[in-house]
């Protein structure tokens, strides 16, 4: 079986730090990424608080800058699916698709998953009119209707973008106000080819190749429409990645894991970093800080193993 100091589980931009602090720290790591790395953050076409880019930057040319920064420390990253974890007396065994990897400690950053809305037709027609990336999708819907459901963050910021290709965006949202930043809400508000339905929710999304038009529920007076639209970007919130570890660390009542400042568990040997992580703000800036501290924390733990 491959023996590890260190593996890093998620590549997106908790894993990726975690991995450039522990590379630069010599400690023999290797980060598993199932997918691309990158992380979530790929899906966001412009990230305008991270610091240090004055004019923002887009999410997949961020997280390509980080992963080409970790690769010039020699970190390895391997495309591997992790498939149970279980520890072994002071060591950690990974099973995953190539095989069995030991490592002395683990950094668990594998993350969140888009939400669903859970209405009838929204399986039937993902990839067909029905997505959770406007970054991936978008364009297709050049001169288009679509619809945008959820009032956060995302959801908003995500409607602004679909507006250089959409003709009309319509923001479906529960209540009558937006969860979303001040600045987002302001800008969303002045662009006149985003229309707001306010205090409604999609029952159902319809259609037959292609999404065709979402019944629409007034909550008020439970009243449904019919709204035609050629797409339908659902922005609902996320849920954590977190049923590796469920049976072995601690969760909080929504499935995120609970750590200390210094990203231990409550399990000697796993970590964890970034947004699979119990905290108030989940954004790349506090994915970064998340991973160079569990890099530095599982470096301390591993000093005192080999010492004991
Ligand atoms: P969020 O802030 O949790 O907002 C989710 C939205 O979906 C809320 O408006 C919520 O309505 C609505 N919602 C939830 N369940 C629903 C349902 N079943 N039916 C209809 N509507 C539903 O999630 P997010 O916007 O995806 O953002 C997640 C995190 O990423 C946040 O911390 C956010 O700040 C961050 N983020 C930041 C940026 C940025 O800073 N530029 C960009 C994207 C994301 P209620 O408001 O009624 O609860």
């Amino acid at each position: 079986m491959e023996k590890c100091e260190l593996v890093i589980i998620g590549g997106g931009p908790a894993g990726l730090s975690a991995g450039i602090y522990a590379a630069r720290a010599a400690i023999k790591t290797v980060l598993l990424e199932r997918g691309i790395p990158g992380g979530l953050v790929v899906s966001s076409q412009h990230i305008e608080n991270y610091p240090g880019f004055e004019s923002g930057i887009s999410g997949p040319e961020l997280m390509a800058q980080m992963e080409k920064q970790a690769r010039r420390f020699d970190l390895e990253i391997r495309f591997a699916d992790v498939w149970v974890i279980q520890p072994a007396g002071s060591e950690i065994i990974l099973e995953t698709d190539h095989g069995r990897i030991s490592a002395g400690a683990i950094i668990v950053a594998t993350g969140v998953q888009p939400n669903l809305l859970g209405v009838k037709g929204e399986f039937e027609l993902t990839g067909r009119g029905v997505s959770y990336c406007a970054t991936c999708d978008g364009a297709f819907f050049r001169g288009k209707r679509v619809a945008v459901v959820g009032g956060g963050d995302a959801a908003v910021e995500e409607a602004m973008f679909l507006t250089k290709f959409a003709e009309r965006v319509f923001v479906i949202h529960r209540r009558g106000e937006l969860r979303a930043t001040k600045i987002i809400q302001q800008r969303a508000f002045a662009n006149p080819k985003i229309e707001f339905v306010w205090h409604s929710v999609v029952d159902e999304i319809l259609g037959g190749d292609m999404v065709e038009s979402l019944t629409v529920r007034d909550v008020r007076d439970h009243k449904t429409t019919s709204l035609d639209v050629d797409g339908v970007f659902i922005y609902v919130g996320y849920r954590p990645n977190s049923s590796l570890v469920e049976d072995l660390v601690e969760l909080d009542e929504k499935g995120y894991i609970i750590t200390d400042e210094n990203m231990r568990t409550n399990r000697p040997g796993i970590f964890a970093a970034g947004d699979i992580r119990q905290k108030l703000l989940r954004q790349v800036v506090t994915a970064v800080a998340d991973g160079a501290i569990a890099a530095v924390a599982a470096e301390k733990y591993l000093e005192e193993m080999k010492l004991s």
